[in-house]
């Protein structure tokens, strides 16, 4: 599938066993061989899963339906492709930076309308100045292998990839050696939306 142009806007899809568990609307910020980078605008649409009662889920183990929602907070996802994890730049509000996180997840794979993959639970939350850093959901992370979510050697390799994503920004290697954090949107960018066709390939 051919590569998208700045500006594009794409639907990014969690998918769980076959069957949609978040859509996300983003926008290209680069698209190319050794990056794909993506901008989050704050208050672009998701759809997120609740029980069927209407509570909010965080893990795939009962059944689930897709609501609307709207994403709080300004963000740039920094993936490297074939690898199990995105690191994100999170921003409050006029571009204050609040952290660096690490989410660890399978590989992004290109779709018609934009990629899928699937969040693995765990994250690490790194300080703005990259000085301290901390496991975050470590107890959804257990929660998830009491349930079946994941197996003993799946979840030794998403802390282990977890390790490996941290020391790689740590270190500032690239694609972290640029100053990521002075990153701003082009304005003439709009909001992106959800594309027709989300539900498809479930
Ligand atoms: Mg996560």
């Amino acid at each position: 599938m051919s590569r998208w142009s700045a500006g594009n806007p794409v639907t990014v899809r969690e998918i769980w066993q076959g069957k949609v568990w978040t859509v996300r609307a983003l926008t290209i910020v680069r698209d190319e061989p050794d990056l794909l980078a993506l901008y989050q605008p704050a208050g672009a649409p998701w759809k997120r899963p609740r029980s069927l009662d209407g509570r909010l889920v965080r893990l795939p183990d009962q059944p689930w339906q897709l609501h609307d929602a709207a994403l709080t907070e300004d963000a740039l996802r920094l993936i490297l492709p074939g690898q199990g994890h995105s690191v994100l730049l999170i921003w409050r509000q006029r571009w204050d930076l609040m952290c660096w996180y690490i989410n660890l997840e399978e590989p992004f794979r290109r779709t018609p309308i934009g990629f899928d993959y699937m969040d693995q639970t765990l994250d690490i939350v790194v300080e703005p100045d990259l000085t301290s850093w901390r496991w975050k959901d470590e107890d959804e992370f257990e929660e998830a292998l009491a349930k079946g979510v994941y197996s003993p050697e799946q979840m030794l390799e998403i802390r282990a990839e977890g390790e490996r994503a941290l020391a790689q920004l740590l270190a500032r290697e690239p694609p972290f050696d640029e100053r990521w954090e002075d990153w701003r949107p082009d304005p003439a960018w709009r909001r992106p939306e959800i594309g027709a066709g989300w539900q498809e390939g479930e």
